[in-house]
């Protein structure tokens, strides 16, 4: 046991001294002997092949040719200046190129001597070269360490410049090798290196940096990825039990008459099998006595409102009153005329409270409240106004979560002597494995599968100067009596452009759908709030056949008939938003149609996103493609997160060792969870030294 060791400052190190240290700890951030161990290489060069200078082709890549430098001048002036070496070997004469360091380099070489040289060849004329290339004396490549693939590090440009090129880090990392070998500790039990067939730490460390085939390589890279994961998983699920073993909340013991009456007498359908599995996982936290934090997500039109019900029921079986909590005051109405509608039967007391509730109603309702009569409360942030007092509130939910702050949800807490079940539903699909890591404290429940019947959505790509078609298309549709969405971007930096366009395209439309056949509402973000609804209830009701709106009907509006969705500057958008558009079509029985609307001037991630959206429908498939163009630092607030500072696993890549490493942990955890088996020792150690020197506490909540 010497992990100490790997402490050591990198100053240290035999070959880095003081100034080689400073510049490794400010490029890469390499501060001990652990650190410098951990620069895992981006990607590796076959050097088990040979070149010939006559077998160069135009298009060689990196080649590793044999031979003897005859001849070294000086050419060019000024910025031109650059160093030519001649080199040769039995089959033809090429040149070396430098332009950086000239006099230190022309100094270092050594003429007729063999060397490997190594690097990307170029042609100028009939001539190959290689600009600086890592050039190694025969004699000592032969002598070091074989290395069939050679590692490519991590790099960057101040370090190339001051002389720490990959050849200086590789010999370094030998070093470093010779010194520390015996002090990589084994760090997973040996019953989980045994079940997964995983090399010793020690190897995969060799191996990582110094592969002898591919196939040492992939073992390595295996093994160290799934320990890098897994042990984000451990800590994630131990911070996730944690968090239930000090929140209590009411346990929910009992199942009873208006779930059991509702569920066998009044579903007005079948539910899927994934709606059965979540309200099982749901069922299942509530009977405890911790405080459920879930979230519940669901492509749109998924069916997350039935759960949402089902969940409250089982809160009014226990006596307990539950809320609803919706981000506009349209989507609270809708819910509320929904959930009435569906409880009509049952002996249950649901209110509506949004900011524009009456005095007279509101007093009622917090009279309710308080004296419990009241069962369920449906509304807006309204709902956290101080003089709204619950008597005894035991579950809340939160539609489409990402309108409310954290700090406006723990509003809701403190009306209570222990907190409320939380139950979050929210349809911006995040993908499964981002979820695992930067929500692995939180559970997720995923309804992912669509009611039967749904017909898929039908999305095309149309080119402005299509408009003409697209026009009639929609006389078409509505002629059938169907309903027209027609969205244009809003984005804050060009607000006025994009008011402009939507006025411009409000006024086209309404030529070319005059009054009175055609009624017309339109929708944006200067308008009042009351405006704003009598504008959208007037769709809603089916008095006007086209909505025109900037993005603010993006969320949860459910007007079934209506089956087109006209996307203008389609490229602006993001593909989450797109997706969240397209769904607000497709919710009767009527086929629907989503036509994406663009210039021809294309980039190539907005053809991605175009193409993804007409090749399909899924909202996490989707949410993938999403976390590929933009990376995982731009979704939803997952930038704090340390989760995404991996150094070797690739969160979007590996996902499927992501999992296996989660159901390691977690199983590890249910048979020892203070991790006091003799067995589990490497990982206690492991864990605490984790905990020493990153504090992932900070990161989460
Ligand atoms: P979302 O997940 O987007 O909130 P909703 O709960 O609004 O979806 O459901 C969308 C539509 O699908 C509603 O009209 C609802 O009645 C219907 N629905 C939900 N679940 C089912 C099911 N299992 N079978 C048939 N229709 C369903
Ligand atoms: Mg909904």
């Amino acid at each position: 046991m010497n992990s100490g060791k790997l402490q050591t400052p990198i100053d240290y190190l035999k070959g880095v001294g003081p100034n080689r240290a400073t510049l490794l700890r400010s490029e890469l951030g390499i501060h001990t002997y652990q650190d410098f161990l951990n620069l895992f290489p981006n990607r590796y060069i076959d050097k088990t092949q040979y070149y010939k200078i006559a077998q160069l082709q135009p298009t060689s890549a990196d080649v590793q040719i044999i031979g003897k430098i005859t001849h070294i001048k000086t050419v060019g002036e000024g910025r031109a200046k650059r160093l030519v070496a001649t080199f040769i070997d039995q089959t033809g004469s090429m040149d070396l190129v430098w332009f950086r360091g000239l006099k230190w380099i022309r100094e270092s070489l050594k003429i007729n001597i063999p060397y490997v040289v190594f690097g990307k060849v170029q042609r100028f004329g009939s001539a190959y070269s290689i600009a600086h290339p890592d050039l190694e004396l025969l004699e000592e490549h032969e002598k070091s360490l074989r290395i069939a693939m050679q590692p490519v590090y991590p790099s960057t440009e101040k370090l190339s410049n001051r002389g720490i090129t990959n050849r200086v880090v590789n010999v370094l990392m030998q070093t470093l090798f010779q010194e520390v070998h015996n002090a990589i500790d084994e760090s997973l039990s040996n019953s989980i290196l045994d079940t997964l067939k995983l090399i010793p730490k020690k190897e995969a460390y060799l191996n990582i940096h110094f592969p002898q085939s591919q196939e040492s390589l992939a073992k390595a890279q295996f093994r160290l990825k799934f320990e890098e994961l897994f042990y984000i998983q451990l800590q994630l699920l131990v911070k996730n039990k944690l968090h239930k073993q000090k929140i209590k909340g009411y346990p929910f013991e009992q199942i009873g008459n208006y779930f059991t009456k509702f569920y066998n007498e009044h579903l007005p359908f079948e539910l899927t099998e994934a709606q059965k599995r979540v309200v099982k996982e749901i069922r299942n936290d509530l009977g405890k006595p911790a405080q459920m934090n879930r979230l519940l997500q669901g492509d749109v039109g998924s069916g997350k409102t039935i759960v949402a019900l089902l969940t409250m029921l089982i809160a009014i079986d226990n006596d307990f009153q539950a809320c609803l909590m919706a981000p506009t005051e349209i989507l609270a109405i809708q819910h509320y005329q929904g959930l009435s509608e569906l409880c009509k039967d049952l002996d249950i007391n649901i209110a509506l409270l949004t900011g524009s509730s009456r005095t007279k109603a509101r007093r009622i309702i917090h009279e309710n409240l308080e004296n419990g009569s009241l069962n369920i409360l449906i509304g807006t942030h309204a709902l956290l106004e101080d003089k709204v007092k619950f008597k005894n509130l035991g579950l809340a939910i939160i539609d489409e979560q990402h309108r409310f702050g954290v700090a406006q949800r723990s509003k809701l807490w403190h009306k209570n002597s222990l907190p409320p079940h939380i139950l979050i539903m929210t349809a911006t699909p995040i993908p499964r494995t981002l979820a695992m890591s930067v929500y692995g404290d939180l559970d997720v429940s995923v309804i992912d599968e669509l009611p039967p019947g749904r017909k898929a959505i039908k999305t095309v790509h149309r080119y402005d100067n299509n408009r003409l078609k697209v026009f009639g298309f929609i006389r078409d549709e509505i002629k059938k009596g169907r309903q027209i969405y027609v969205v244009y971007p809003l984005i804050q930096e060009s607000e006025a452009l994009d008011y402009k366009d939507l006025m411009d395209g409000y006024e086209s439309i309404s030529r070319e759908f005059p009054m009175p056949e055609y009624q017309i509402s339109i929708v944006h973000g200067q308008m009042k709030p009351a405006d704003k609804d009598y504008e959208m209830n007037r769709f809603v009701n089916g008095e006007t056949q086209i909505m025109v709106a900037t993005t603010v009907i993006e969320v949860g509006v459910n007007v079934p008939n209506a089956s087109v969705m006209i996307i203008e500057s389609a490229e602006r958008f993001g593909l989450s938003q797109l997706h969240q558009l397209r769904g607000r079509v497709g919710r009767g029985a009527d086929q629907s149609f989503c036509i994406l609307m663009t210039g021809h001037k294309l980039s190539e991630d907005s053809k991605t996103r175009l193409q993804t959206m007409t090749n399909t429908n899924d909202g996490f498939e989707i949410a993938e493609v999403d976390l590929k163009l933009r990376g995982p630092g731009d979704i939803m607030g997952t930038q704090q997160s340390g989760v995404l500072n991996l150094k070797i696993a690739d969160i979007i890549k590996d996902n499927e060792i992501m999992k296996i490493s989660r159901n390691y942990a977690s199983a590890l955890l249910n048979e020892d969870p203070q991790l006091l088996k003799e067995e589990n020792l490497p990982i206690r150690q492991m864990y605490a030294q984790l905990m020493k020197y990153k504090n992932i506490w900070n990161y989460i909540s």
